[in-house]
């Protein structure tokens, strides 16, 4: 079974733009605000989307653009006004930001019931102890993707390849939390093909291409490639040799059209659930 992504991302665009329709007629818009610094042409792109995204589903959008040189206390600045303005449910500041800006400061000083991202410690540290918060918005897409697709994370061996702090070690806490049995493969993992080999439930977030070939899953294994990489020739590829891996797998994601459509539509899902929150807190 291919997952598909795009078509499952529709179906919850679906169910969202029938929840901002309820929000409106109760005077409430969801506003996304998005700080984007410098050119960073792949960083403009994916706010695009994510502006597309909010278009489509009646979200309010609004960019704030920064040239690079901007100082660290002057985006501050901003995010504390962005916090304090009732008409913004949903903060994200694109990420990489310039060097000369300390990112987590960044991410730290967004209100965390404005962090629609899922970056913010208070919102990991929520996750982690499976309270309810905004989960971050990737992992959170992956999770989405396995249930609507009906595959049973319950009982399964998941593991989950990379672990960084907005994919990998967050997969792992909510597979987790879902009851999986877990492993983490990283850089220093010795031995990878016999970790992945394990895998019922192989998770894939690290940005090198063809890291995962057919002879490292077992049969039956179910692929989630999370990797975006951009080949020589333009194509865009997982981490995944999806090719020769999908026969082997039970299900697997493309790459385009698994996670990443995923990841914006939870972006939006989180938006929508911060508006929600904040017209009851009223
Ligand atoms: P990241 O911060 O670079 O993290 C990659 C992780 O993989 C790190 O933990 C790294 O370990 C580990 N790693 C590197 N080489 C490895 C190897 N050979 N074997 C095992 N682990 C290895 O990247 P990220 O932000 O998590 O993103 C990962 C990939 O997902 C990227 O391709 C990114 O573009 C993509 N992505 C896609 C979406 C989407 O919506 N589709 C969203 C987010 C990310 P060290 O840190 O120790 O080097």
């Amino acid at each position: 079974m291919i997952i598909d992504g795009k078509g499952i991302a529709k179906t919850i665009e679906g169910e969202l733009k029938e929840q901002v329709a309820e929000l409106k007629n109760k005077g409430v818009e969801p506003g996304l605000t998005v700080v984007l610094v410098g050119e960073d042409p792949a960083s403009h792109t994916y706010v695009r989307s994510k502006e597309k995204a909010c278009k489509r589903i009646g979200i309010k959008s609004r960019k704030i653009l920064y040239d690079a040189d901007i100082s660290e206390a002057a985006l501050l600045a901003k995010i504390e006004e962005l916090n304090g303005d009732d008409s913004v449910h949903g903060i994200l500041v694109q990420l990489p930001l310039p060097e000369h800006i300390n990112s987590e400061a960044v991410i730290h000083a967004i209100d965390a019931s404005k962090d629609v991202d899922g970056f913010h410690p208070v919102n990991l540290g929520k996750m982690f102890l499976n309270e309810p918060s905004f989960w971050s918005c990737t992992p959170h897409g992956v999770i989405e993707l396995l249930d609507r697709s009906g595959i049973e994370i319950e009982g399964k061996h998941a593991v989950v390849v990379g672990a960084s702090n907005i994919v990998g070690k967050p997969m792992a806490t909510m597979l987790l939390n879902r009851e999986a049995t877990i492993t983490v493969c990283h850089i220093k993992t010795k031995d990878l093909a016999f970790h992945t080999r394990q895998a019922d439930i192989l998770v894939v977030a690290v940005g090198k291409s063809n890291l995962i070939t057919a002879d490292m899953v077992k049969d039956g294994v179910v692929v989630i490639d999370v990797g975006t990489n951009r080949l020589a020739n333009g194509k865009l590829v997982g981490d995944v040799d999806y090719e020769n891996v999908a026969k082997k797998a039970a299900a697997i994601t493309p790459v385009p059209g698994g996670v990443g459509p995923m990841t914006i539509i939870m972006l939006m899902k989180n938006t929508i659930e911060s508006a929600a929150k904040h017209a009851r807190s009223k």
